[in-house]
């Protein structure tokens, strides 16, 4: 697999107190990288390193296989935009003039081209309204244009849905869908708001408390989220003995309750246990989310912080 961004061992102390801990990373060429961790877990700081804001104390990243100790990381990362934190606009201007002054910025000689940037994101309407009346989701949005200025090929967004309303949320993740399908844009887009995520990363990384305690595809997590049901009853060896019998994968969580893996034949399962004298007192589906993958995962991690 091709990798765009990579990072191993890297460690980010501010003072004495240690960030990031031999974070290891690998972002695929073409993913939605979803970025998952709590709040403080060091997200934002691993994107203000790759993104050359700040240097790490140790260990070492690298963009299209570039390392940050290698000189020709800058040119480099001219291929990478990111909106970390606020994206940084000038609110007296309008959206067209916020975008001339990253075209100036960036060197880029004349104005072809933002129209369209102003269309791919969706604010093809309000070019040159100022920014300062335009609302949360608009103002995401045309950061991500900013970025985009310079034609990158990938995109670092930190928490982009935070404080957007419904219909600022499906603005961006179609903005995202479009920029990865027809640009084959890269992102890693940091966030806790995982049932969002979920609808658009292909890739995950889990961090925490400075680690990447794991990382895994969409698909992999789909298969491990796959559908379950918990059963309760008041005989749990009767209820083993009938799960075995149908051949399902269960496992016992306590006394006179069971996990059953997959799709379930409900009503032969409650009538095989009453006709052994059995009785149900409770049967529902149980499917594990991405946010219950999380919090498991935490719950599951060794003393160096990885999943175990
Ligand atoms: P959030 O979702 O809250 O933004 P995060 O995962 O992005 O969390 P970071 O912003 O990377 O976390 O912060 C990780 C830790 O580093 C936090 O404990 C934070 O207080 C600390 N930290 C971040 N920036 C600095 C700084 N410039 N100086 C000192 N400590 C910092």
């Amino acid at each position: 697999m091709e990798y765009v961004i990579e990072a191993e061992n890297l460690c980010k102390k501010y003072m004495r107190h240690e960030v990031l801990k031999d974070m290891s990373i690998h972002v695929p060429k073409g993913s939605v990288y979803g970025l998952i961790g709590k709040n403080g877990a060091g997200k934002t700081t691993f994107m203000r390193l790759i993104s050359g804001i700040q240097i790490p104390s140790s260990g070492e990243y690298k963009i299209f296989g570039v390392s940050n100790r290698d000189r020709k990381i800058t040119g480099t990362r001219k291929r990478m935009g990111a909106v970390i934190e606020s994206p940084s606009l000038c609110l007296e201007m309008s959206a067209k003039d916020n975008l001339k002054q990253q075209y100036r910025y960036l060197g880029i000689p004349d104005w072809n081209g933002i129209d369209e940037l102003l269309e791919l994101v969706g604010l093809s309407d309000a070019g040159n309204k100022r920014t300062k009346n335009f609302s949360l989701g608009m103002k995401q949005r045309l950061g991500i244009a900013m970025a985009l200025a310079g034609n990158p090929d990938i995109l670092i967004l930190d928490e982009p849905v935070n404080g957007l309303d419904p219909e600022g949320i499906i603005e961006m993740r179609e903005t995202v869908l479009k920029l990865n399908k027809e640009r084959d844009i890269t992102f890693v887009i940091s966030s806790h708001i995982l049932d969002e995520l979920s609808k658009i990363a292909t890739h995950y990384g889990f961090i925490d408390d400075g680690h990447l305690i794991e990382e895994i595809s969409a698909e992999e997590i789909a298969k491990k989220c796959r559908r379950s049901y918990t059963v309760e009853t008041d005989d749990t060896s009767v209820l083993s003995n009938i799960l075995e019998s149908q051949g399902l994968e269960y496992q016992i969580e306590e006394e006179g309750k069971a996990i059953v893996f997959g799709d379930i034949d409900v009503d032969g399962i409650v009538s095989a246990l009453r006709q052994r004298g059995g009785k149900i007192r409770g049967l529902y589906q149980t499917n594990e989310t991405l946010e219950s993958y999380f919090l498991n995962l935490l719950g599951n991690k060794d003393e160096g912080g990885n999943a175990k």
